[in-house]
């Protein structure tokens, strides 16, 4: 599939829709892998070979923020839309309910992945959740082994980016569920942390709520001019 090259990382030109399906054909039990890059983690790769690579190397590549959409515009090679890993995730999931598939969580603090896990049995009754593990662990192996031996089919892991897009890359081999990076969505999923209102996502403003919500992310959302800045004057790479 045709990708959209933003700064030497290679999107996917997919709606939410046709993401999710695309996703849903990647469940095949050889470890593939979703990423879901914002504008701070691919300006973030263009200083980081290995996590360009990482990014480009993952089998579906879905932009989870406006920046990375206004930088296809600037680059008039526009992206359809932003597909927000959250989104993505429970769109799936939803679909995974209906076929039969099971889900491992992995992420977050102690607890939240349980949270997570009941709310989101209460929400769609029919999904299977195969088992959840924290996110502060110290060994893989364990976490490794509790994925393959749940026989989970998809595994969200949200340890942050780029974390866990680092962490799914490493243990491909070993891992034989499809793995999509989703960053801080166990802690929404868990009912911990609330999604901004629909006109601000609507807005392309949900950047602006969260940083209302968590001023100390300023730091990491500098990041944003920073990237649009170069897309103007260095475009191609
Ligand atoms: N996290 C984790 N292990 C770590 C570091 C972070 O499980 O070693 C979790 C953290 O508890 C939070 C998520 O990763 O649930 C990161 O959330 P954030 O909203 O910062 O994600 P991002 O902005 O990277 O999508």
């Amino acid at each position: 599939m045709e990708r959209i090259d933003i700064l030497g990382v290679g999107f996917n030109n997919l709606n939410l829709e046709e993401a999710v399906d695309f996703a849903y054909s990647l469940i095949d039990g050889t470890g593939k892998r979703i990423v879901t890059p914002n504008s701070e983690i691919v300006y973030a790769a263009r200083s980081d070979a290995a996590l360009k690579s990482v990014l480009n190397e993952s089998d579906l590549v879905v932009p989870d923020g406006v920046g990375v959409v206004l930088a296809s515009k600037i680059l008039r090679r526009p992206l359809k839309c932003k597909v927000a890993g959250i989104e993505l995730g429970e769109a799936l999931l939803r679909k995974m309910a209906e076929g039969g598939k099971s889900l491992f969580l992995l992420g977050a603090k102690p607890g939240v992945a349980e949270q997570a896990a009941a709310k989101l049995r209460e929400k769609y009754p029919n999904l299977i959740i195969a088992g959840t593990h924290d996110g502060y662990f110290k060994e893989d192996a364990g976490v490794i082994s509790a994925i393959k031996t749940s026989g989970a089919d998809v595994c969200f892991v949200c340890l942050g980016a780029p974390k866990q897009e680092m962490w799914m890359s490493k243990n491909r081999e070993e891992i034989p569920a499809l793995m999509l990076g989703l960053g801080g969505s166990l802690d929404v999923f868990a009912g911990n942390v609330l999604r901004a209102p629909k006109i601000f996502i609507k807005l392309g403003l949900e950047w602006f709520y969260r940083l209302c919500k968590e001023p100390w992310r300023i730091g990491r959302m500098m990041a944003l001019p920073k990237f649009l800045l170069t897309v103007i004057f260095k475009g191609k790479r």
